[in-house]
């Protein structure tokens, strides 16, 4: 674990996990690209989530929506209205924040004097077609959570789940931040794994402690130090209006304790406000028996919601150990390291070496993403490879031509063992098995 963004920061931009967003065209405030190790990194992340609440389920089915829906959902939704942040501004400087992030004064000038705070709404706007109009105008999704409720009918009849089942989705959201900042922590365009699990409203106990409980369980998975993690029960003064229940998981990131991720019991709010605006009929009806047809109500919910920018970055901060000053660690978990495993010859200018590891290369690579390295000594080799969180180096030496075995070195033990080339497979296979 790390308390120095900086070195986060620096690690990140070095190794090609995340760049600064068009750079080259001097940036663009708080806005970040992924390179080629952050965009593995990420899907696996993303991957294991899908495996564990999706696949690994039988009450949980996908889906993948529109980003930008009908305005009429962000109406109903309360979004329009509600979707705000208080702002004010320094009467010196200028400078905007969010009023209930103040701490007295001006981080930019140290002014104490502010405006009057005024509610800013977060929603980003666009036009769809040609014309700018308030016809046209549309919203870039702010959660991915607004479609599960929107799409809850069609996937009910499509997908013959009974309540108790849940709806999942990943993907993009947008918030026009007044304060974005701290690297990916908050920024205007970020994704969300959100899950909207459908209930009986008299069971809503039980399944927030089941949530509860595998929201833990995923962070345990991920490789993030439950040890600097908090539940925050949020109080009902400061709930949103539709919550009855709310916990965030807060993180001790290095620029200091923040929210994580959310759970809320949302009530019926969402599906009786979209019946209500739609004129659609939402409710779920309870199979009958042959002579009486089922109860019909509209399904409580429980909302557990994952940053996936935010997650990057608690696994970042986890996993980071330079406490041996001889070499930097990512402690990545196997399940998620953008590289399973990296292949080297013992030495460059030995061919029959280099073509005995390309065939291991090869032949892994039709299963798991693996890296090559022939530059320089095995030593340098390791240190690269550890600073990307590489769990396993496979070097090829002179006793593999003899007999077909390779060793292994461990990134966090840094031991090494020989094993078969035949037996390589199911050694990945088992460390990365969910
Ligand atoms: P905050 O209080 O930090 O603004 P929030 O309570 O508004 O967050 P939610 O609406 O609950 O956040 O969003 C669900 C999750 O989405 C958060 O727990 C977080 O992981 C992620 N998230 C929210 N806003 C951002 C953002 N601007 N940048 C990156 N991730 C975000």
């Amino acid at each position: 674990m790390t308390d120095s963004i900086d070195k986060i920061v620096s690690l990140c931009k070095r190794r090609g996990f995340v760049y600064p967003g068009s750079e080259i065209y001097g940036g663009l405030a708080n806005s970040w690209d992924y390179g080629p190790l952050g965009v593995e990194l990420k899907n696996n992340i993303k991957q294991l989530w899908w495996k564990k609440f999706v696949h690994g389920r039988d009450d949980v089915v996908g889906i993948d929506a529109a980003l930008i829906m009908n305005s009429k959902v962000w109406e109903a939704s309360g979004h329009v209205a509600t979707f705000s942040d208080p702002l004010v501004e320094c009467v010196k400087c200028h400078s905007r924040f969010r009023e209930d992030q103040l701490n007295g004064a001006c981080e930019q000038c140290g002014g104490k004097v502010f405006t009057e705070a005024k509610q800013f709404n977060l929603m980003l706007k666009t036009f769809l077609g040609p014309a700018e109009g308030s016809e046209n105008t549309v919203y870039f999704r702010p959660e991915t959570a607004q479609a599960m409720f929107v799409d809850f009918k069609n996937v009910l009849d499509t997908s013959r789940k009974t309540i108790p089942f849940g709806i999942a989705q990943i993907g993009k959201a947008f918030r026009n931040e007044i304060t974005p900042g701290n690297f990916i922590f908050r920024t205007r365009e970020f994704e969300q794994m959100e899950i909207e699990y459908f209930i009986k409203k008299d069971t809503w106990q039980e399944n927030f402690e089941h949530w509860r409980k595998e929201m833990l369980g995923w962070m345990e998975d991920v490789g993030i130090d439950l040890k600097h993690v908090h539940e925050i029960e949020i109080p009902a003064e400061d709930r949103a209006h539709y919550s009855k229940r709310t916990i965030d998981f807060e993180f001790d990131f290095p620029f200091g304790r923040k929210e994580l991720y959310g759970l809320a019991y949302r009530t019926d709010f969402d599906l009786k406000n979209h019946e209500n605006a739609s004129g659609q009929n939402l409710k779920y009806r309870e199979q009958g028996d042959n002579t009486s047809s089922g109860e019909e109500y509209w399904p409580h919910v429980i909302e557990p919601t994952w940053g996936v920018d935010r997650s990057l970055l608690a696994i970042l901060c986890s996993a980071y150990d330079d406490t041996d000053s001889s070499r930097t660690v990512l402690k990545l978990s196997p399940k998620i390291a953008p590289y399973k495993a990296a292949v080297f010859p013992l030495m460059k200018n030995k061919p029959e070496l280099v073509e005995a590891a390309k065939k291991v290369y090869t032949s892994l690579k039709k299963e798991f993403v693996v890296a090559w390295d022939d530059r320089g000594n095995v030593g340098k080799r390791y240190y690269s490879q550890d600073e990307i969180g590489t769990p396993y180096c496979i070097t090829v030496d002179f006793q593999t031509l003899e007999d077909e075995t390779v060793t292994i070195r461990d990134r966090d033990t840094t031991t090494q063992e020989r094993i078969k080339i035949s037996e390589l497979d199911n050694f990945l296979r088992s460390k990365i098995r969910s």
